[in-house]
Parts: C-alpha cells; sequence; structure tokens
C-alpha cells in the first residue's frame, strides 16, 4: 500500500519483493501495527518523507532472505522490526546510549520503507526477536504503542497516581505496565467517549473521564499520548507538586500559553522521542512477565486506509493491525 504524495490515500500497488543488502534481512511480514504517527506522515505533518513510501513501523514477520554478513538471524526466524530503523553510531547521542536522538537516525516507515506490504527489508541490528508468548498480531502494537508508552512511562514508573491521556493503543499497554509496577491509573479521553472509558477501567485504571475534567485525586504523573497541545495545561492543573507531565507524540498541536503558577511547585513538562534498542529489549522481556495483553483489531492488508481513518477519528478500541 503505497503512499504517493502526502495527504492522498494509500494505492495498493504491485511492486517486486525488495532485496536485503550487506547486514539487512527482508521479512515476509505476518502483522503490522498501525501507528498515529503513520497517520502523521500519510497527512503531510512530518517533513520531507520518503516517496514513495511504505508506512508502517510495527512489522511482525518471518525473516526470509538474508544479506551479506547477518550473524543475528536466520531464515525462518520470528523478528519484529520497529521505527529506529537505523543510527550513525558515531555522534555524541549515539556514543552515550541516546541514540534515539541521533541526528542521522533514520526510521522505518518514514525514510526508509515500512510494513503496510507483504515483504519488508531492515537493518538486521535494529530487529528484535519476537517473545513467544504472542501471536503474530498480537505482537506487533508492542513495537511502537508498547515501546514508545514504555519510553514515556519509564521516567514515571514510580509516580503512585499517573493519569493516561488518550485511550489508545499506547496507553493500553501502559495502564498493564503500571498497574503491575503498583501504581493507580486515571484515564482521560474525549468527553462523551464512554466505551474508551470503560475499555480504561477494564484494563485497571481506578477513575476514566473526559480530558478537561479534574480527577478525584491530583496526579503525581501524567504521560499524553493524544496529539493535543492543550493538555499540556490540562493535565498540569490536574497535577500535584512536583508531578511530571510526559508528551509521548511525535507531533503535537501548538501548546497554548498557561500561567506560570500552572508549572510552579517543581513540575515537569518533558518529551521522549524514538526508542533505543536497549528500550526494545527491556519491553519485549518485561511484557510476558506481566504479562501484557494487546487488544488488536485485525484489518486486511488492502483496507489500510479505513483503518487509518479509523485510527483518526478515534473509532479504536486497542490497536489497528493490517493482516496481509
Ligand atoms: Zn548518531
Ligand atoms: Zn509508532
Amino acid at each position: 500500500m503505497l503512499l504517493r504524495a502526502p495527504r492522498t490515500p494509500l494505492v495498493p500497488s504491485d511492486v517486486p519483493d525488495p532485496e536485503p543488502g550487506p547486514g539487512e534481512l527482508r521479512i515476509r511480514v505476518a502483522a503490522c501495527g498501525v501507528c498515529r504517527t503513520d497517520l502523521h506522515v500519510a497527512d503531510g505533518e512530518l517533513p520531507d518523507p520518503k516517496l514513495p513510501l511504505v508506512l508502517g513501523h510495527e512489522i511482525v514477520g518471518r525473516v526470509d532472505a538474508l544479506g551479506p554478513g547477518v550473524e543475528r538471524f536466520r531464515e525462518g526466524d520470528r523478528v519484529g522490526i520497529p521505527w529506529l530503523g537505523w543510527t550513525c553510531g558515531a555522534c555524541p547521542a549515539c556514543r552515550s546510549g541516546r541514540e534515539n536522538l541521533c541526528a542521522r537516525a533514520r526510521f522505518t516507515g518514514y525514510q526508509r520503507d515500512g510494513g503496510f506490504a507483504e515483504a519488508a527489508v531492515a537493518d538486521a541490528r535494529y530487529a528484535f526477536p519476537v517473545p513467544e508468548a504472542y501471536g503474530d498480531a498480537e505482537a506487533a502494537p508492542l513495537l511502537c504503542a508498547g515501546l514508545i508508552g514504555y519510553r514515556a512511562w519509564a521516567p514515571v514508573r514510580g509516580a503512585e497516581r499517573l493519569g493516561l491521556y488518550g485511550f489508545g493503543a499506547a496507553a493500553h499497554i501502559v495502564a498493564q505496565l503500571a498497574r503491575h509496577a503498583g501504581q493507580r491509573v486515571f484515564a482521560f479521553t474525549r468527553p462523551g467517549d464512554a466505551e474508551a472509558q470503560s475499555f480504561a477501567r477494564g484494563l485497571g485504571a481506578e477513575w476514566a473521564g473526559a480530558s478537561g475534567e479534574r480527577p478525584p485525586e491530583p496526579l503525581d504523573a501524567a504521560i499524553l499520548f493524544a496529539p493535543v497541545g492543550a493538555l499540556v495545561p490540562a493535565a498540569l492543573a490536574a497535577s500535584a507538586p512536583g508531578a511530571t507531565v510526559v508528551c509521548a507524540g511525535i507531533h503535537m498541536s501548538d501548546i497554548p500559553a498557561f500561567p506560570y503558577a500552572l508549572l510552579w511547585g517543581e513540575r515537569t513538562v518533558r518529551s521522549v522521542a524514538n526508542l533505543t534498542r536497549r528500550d526494545g529489549e527491556e519491553l519485549l522481556a518485561l511484557a510476558p512477565r506481566v504479562p501484557v495483553r494487546t487488544q488488536v483489531v485485525p484489518y486486511p492488508l488492502e483496507r489500510a486506509n479505513e483503518a487509518l481513518a479509523d485510527l483518526r477519528e478515534g473509532r479504536l478500541r486497542g490497536a489497528a493491525v493490517l493482516v496481509p
């Protein structure tokens, strides 16, 4: 399913199978998750994508061809391919364990072709073995919703009262991690979305309400998954002194001006960007132990545009996954 230009629908296309170069492997795609970042690329909100482009960076499949020099995997291995597709390995960020901030990084389904396809090629160094506890479709959302959720959650995993704004694919995974760690979870959804609120309660949230509401107790931390800048002052207003508000999305509408009193009291606002391979190793080891269960909504590959539209309109309960 090719994106030929931003703000146009994906087009079903016949292209030759990609050939793995040195250090690369080719995957026969078994499932590929649909992420909000795919929407941002398709909608032209992220600059300069490769074009034409195969979206998709939550790929699960089996290796069916190896380029020269690949030692880590063999044909038939089940692997997951995440957003982080390549880093330079030489810059200060890469050399200090922060490859997620590499200025030369290249990302799957953005600068490299991704997994909205029957086959994909990836640099073997950035592929993960997929835990056996998960089916192909169930594993796919771990690779971005899970990974970016994990990276956003890690700095606030010690907070007692955790607010999650936007209860989609990432939040439904983080809620399970948080409950497992003994945190209390408060879920915020679009106003009137009773279905999402009951979904959140079913995953252990002790309270669920609209994003503008005050929770029954102030929050010690909040993670914003919804790409809405106005949620930053809303989350600060719902937070206790010392709280941290983490912006987890790659793109957000502008944050409106707000009174300094909302930040006062050593509240912190921060973002998280991308992932490191270490995040992936940690999450994929932790998820089966919790165990995190992913709720997936499967779509045939050729209905990718429908999956994107359902995500845009907030119609999903859990994670959309394309199945070739
Ligand atoms: Zn680098
Ligand atoms: Zn993503």
